[in-house]
């Protein structure tokens, strides 16, 4: 292990996984350059195989709530590898975490722990279907659910709601049966439901779109959505794989004040190991086998490591009001970061909501206003970005190598970090404008 150097360790990669890589985005394919491999992290940082550190806000794209290896965390891991770290059998741990999460959201009455959020969104889906007996389902264009086949799908050019696969490799007749609509539009979502309505199952979407930009929502849009949802009788799922206990310990459903029939989670929940869940009403989670006809089933599942180190994390969130740490430190970073980018005269913005970020260079004559769709994405983002992420990479700090990822603030990023952190980013973005 002495002696690595990325850049020889990505040649190396490259001949033994596609691109190098084992998830697309890490390739730095949307920044340019070598991927930087990283042989261990702490709290706020990484640590590069030469042995370079880096303050890190993509905190493995959200999952570190509390930063990477908290100490009390890795003491609950340790115990749980001393017990074992594979039962294929029951056991107490993944009890406990469902207990844990069921006694606080009335949304969850009970639930299914699986090994990804893309998991755990397909067999959502399934189950939706199979307790509306339709087959189609309603997504929104700019919110991402993981890889399934019928979920990777973009927008169609022809009627509004239609489909085409996003994928070399998803079957036309699938995509069909996805149906797709716009954020920030009811009416396009009203016209589809009164052409197909009878036919959708479920509406799906991130009731805090966080994978394509941070694209905050108004309330009343996924009001509406929902309600017209239930008048033609599709359910309702959110996928809080990414908002869920990062937001607050509800999430989205609690801060919205809706109960969802079905709900995904992800990341956080497994304190940083691959655990899934999807959950929701009962009477819907008695569909899926072994009490009902929905066949749903996985090796790993309950890993008890990764159930342990989510229900160690919960619990120290609730124990330290994590959120309400987070939410401050957060506001405060966003609002002198904002600041310094008005007073240099730059369009980059740090829209944020909770301990979610997003850095991207607001539209020309966007003014003020959030964006809330892709469709109002300026198309130089992606150039700007790259030589705001590789400047900040240069001074030692690790952003998401996409411009079209956010950031996560963990709680292993004090005051001080984030000080720092603020005068690496307005380099970059000074940079990014010739500055
Ligand atoms: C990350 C994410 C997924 C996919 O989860 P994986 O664990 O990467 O499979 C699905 N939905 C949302 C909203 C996500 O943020």
């Amino acid at each position: 292990m002495n002696q690595m150097n990325s850049q020889e360790l990505f040649e190396r990669s490259k001949k033994v996984a596609p691109g190098g890589v084992h998830s697309p985005v890490r390739a730095f394919k949307s920044v340019g350059g070598v991927p930087v491999f990283f042989k261990s992290a702490e709290g706020a940082y990484l640590t590069s195989v030469e042995g370079r550190r880096y303050i890190d806000f993509c905190q493995s794209f959200g999952p570190n709530i509390l930063g990477h290896r908290d100490p009390d965390v890795a003491k609950v891991v340790r115990e749980a590898v001393e017990d074992a770290w594979s039962f294929g059998a029951c056991d107490p741990y993944s009890l406990e975490l469902a207990e844990w999460i069921t006694a606080r959201l009335s949304f969850v009455e009970k639930l299914r722990f699986v090994c990804s959020g893309t998991e755990a969104v397909m067999s959502a889906l399934r189950v939706a279907r199979a307790a509306t007996g339709r087959h189609r389902i309603l997504k929104f264009e700019g919110c991402y659910h993981g890889h399934a086949d019928s979920l990777l799908v973009k927008a169609g050019s022809g009627l509004a709601g239609s489909a085409a696969s996003d994928s070399a490799g998803v079957p036309e007749a699938l995509a069909r049966d996805t149906l797709v609509a716009a954020l920030d539009d009811e009416e396009t979502v009203e016209k589809i439901f009164a052409e197909h309505g009878s036919e959708i199952a479920v509406v799906i979407l991130e009731p805090l779109p966080a994978n394509f930009g941070l694209l905050v929502q108004r309330t009343e849009f996924i009001e509406k959505v929902c309600e017209i949802a239930r008048e033609h009788g599709a359910l309702i799922l959110f996928d809080e794989v990414i908002s869920g206990f990062r937001v607050g310990l509800g999430g989205m459903a609690e801060k919205l004040h809706i109960k969802p029939d079905l709900v995904t989670y992800g990341k956080i929940v497994g304190g940083g190991f691959p655990v899934g869940i999807y959950g929701g009403r009962a009477d819907l989670m008695d569909l899926v086998a072994p009490n009902g006809p929905v066949y749903q089933a996985g090796t790993l599942a309950a890993s008890p490591v990764g159930v342990r180190a989510g229900l160690a994390t919960l619990q120290k969130i609730e124990r330290e009001n994590v959120y309400h740490v987070l939410e401050q430190r957060t506001t405060a970073f966003a609002a002198t970061l904002n600041d310094d980018f008005k007073k240099n005269d730059l369009p980059w913005v740090m829209a944020h909501y909770a301990s979610i970020f997003w850095l991207h260079a607001r539209p020309a004559g966007q003014g003020d206003k959030a964006l809330r769709s892709p469709a109002e994405f300026d198309q130089n983002m992606r150039d700007r970005y790259k030589v705001l992420f590789h400047s900040c990479l240069e001074a030692g700090l690790y952003l998401a190598p996409s411009g079209f990822e956010v950031g996560f603030v963990s709680l292993a990023h004090t005051d001080a970090v984030l000080k720092e952190a603020r005068q690496i980013i307005l380099a970059g973005a000074l940079k990014a404008y010739g500055k």
